[in-house]
């Protein structure tokens, strides 16, 4: 990138950010020192991180591969992409159904440029990107709108996977960042959803977690499961409900980790 591209982003390195953290913690090669420091502070009081993360991949890929495949889905919306990595959302998608279209949405300018690169789908399909944030959800459905990227008239897949922590709790704007969303999607669309939690960690633990958010170490903030099952109103939740990601559908080598270590909800639900 250099300074002379008036299309290059303004990425501030010097500030942890969570896609490129994210990026850290599954081995990737798309952080900076600040992202590392902010995932090694995490890590070091909640050990759990990196094998949540991990969990979280892999339930993202058994979420794209039901949705494009049992639930016939062709439209996904992914908001929080994160920076690509194995078995990108198109990537599965694409798998079971070359046709399918994936429109990506990240706030992080350099998970925009990496996307423009990397994202390119398979030939039938479509894959587009847009940098927009989830706190304002109508920008994101006028972009989409826009771009003709998804057709509004047909099923979408809302993908919200490991994004929705990110929006403090307490103010309602989850819910209705989510409601926004799903209210603009037709019947026989699906949400898609995966959320941190501390509802699995003995008090001590939960309370060294709560020290890290209050001290601004962690902005990864915690819903338990009512809160998270409160997202998915007026939907109907597929099997198994909501669950632990490593439980939710497991494959053939079910991940048996601690589920104190694993820490995220799961579910998909379909609008009627
Ligand atoms: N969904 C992917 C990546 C999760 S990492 C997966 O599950 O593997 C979280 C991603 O959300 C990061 O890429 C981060 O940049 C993005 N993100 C965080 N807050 C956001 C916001 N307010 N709006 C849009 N994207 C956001």
């Amino acid at each position: 990138m250099t300074g002379s591209d008036p299309a290059a982003p303004v990425i501030d390195t010097s500030v942890p950010h969570p896609a490129r953290r994210y990026d850290y913690w599954l081995g990737g090669k798309d952080n900076f020192a600040a992202d590392r420091e902010s995932a090694d502070a995490i890590e070091a009081k909640f050990p759990g991180m990196r094998a949540g993360i991990r969990a979280n991949r892999a339930v993202l890929r058994r979420m794209t591969e039901f949705l494009a495949g049992e639930a016939g889905v062709r439209q996904f919306l992914d908001i929080g992409t994160g920076l690509p990595t194995a078995d990108n959302t198109h990537e599965v998608a694409q798998r079971s159904a070359p046709a399918a279209r994936v429109l990506y949405v990240d706030n992080d300018p350099l998970v925009m440029s990496h996307a423009r690169a990397l994202l390119a789908g398979s030939p039938e399909g479509a894959t587009d990107y847009i940098e927009a944030d989830l706190r304002d959800p109508e920008s994101i459905l006028d972009a989409a709108r826009d771009r003709q990227a998804l057709d509004f008239t047909r099923p979408v897949a809302l993908m919200l996977i490991a994004v929705l922590h990110f929006l403090r709790p307490g103010r309602g704007q989850a819910h209705s960042v989510v409601r926004t969303l799903v209210d603009a999607l037709p019947s026989g669309s699906y949400l898609a959803a995966t959320h941190f939690t501390v509802d699995f960690m003995p008090a001590e633990e939960k309370a060294r977690y709560q020290h890290l958010l209050d001290a601004g170490i962690s902005d990864i903030w915690p819903r338990d499961r009512a809160a998270f099952a409160a997202l998915f109103d007026g939907l109907e939740l597929v099997d198994p409900g909501i669950e632990l990601i490593s439980r939710w559908r497991p494959g053939p080598q079910p991940d048996s980790t601690d589920p104190s270590r694993i820490s995220i909800w799961g579910a998909v639900a379909r609008k009627p």
